[in-house]
């Protein structure tokens, strides 16, 4: 079974294969890579939906705010400032 790893001290790159092991980014939608159930990005505030049965329904119900938080702990240089 996969084991959950969002914790402080989790791998950006372990915290991103998580998150890919549920669900599937295309476009500007995500889908639950069990129930198929898409969102798109205008609908990220909403709590994501599974289908019935779904045991995806156990994680995250909110899979935006989930990647942001992990491309937001990426560390990254500062933007450069324009020449
Ligand atoms: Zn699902």
């Amino acid at each position: 079974m996969f084991r959950l790893n969002k914790g402080a001290n989790a791998t950006h790159s372990g915290r991103l294969l998580y998150w890919t092991n549920i669900w599937t980014l295309s476009g500007d939608f995500l889908a639950c890579n069990e129930c198929q159930s898409t969102q798109t990005v205008r609908q990220a505030e909403t709590p994501f939906t599974h289908r019935p049965g779904c045991s995806g329904a156990k994680n995250s119900a909110n899979p935006w705010e989930e990647l942001r938080d992990i491309l937001d702990s990426l560390p990254l240089s500062p933007a450069r400032a324009p020449a």
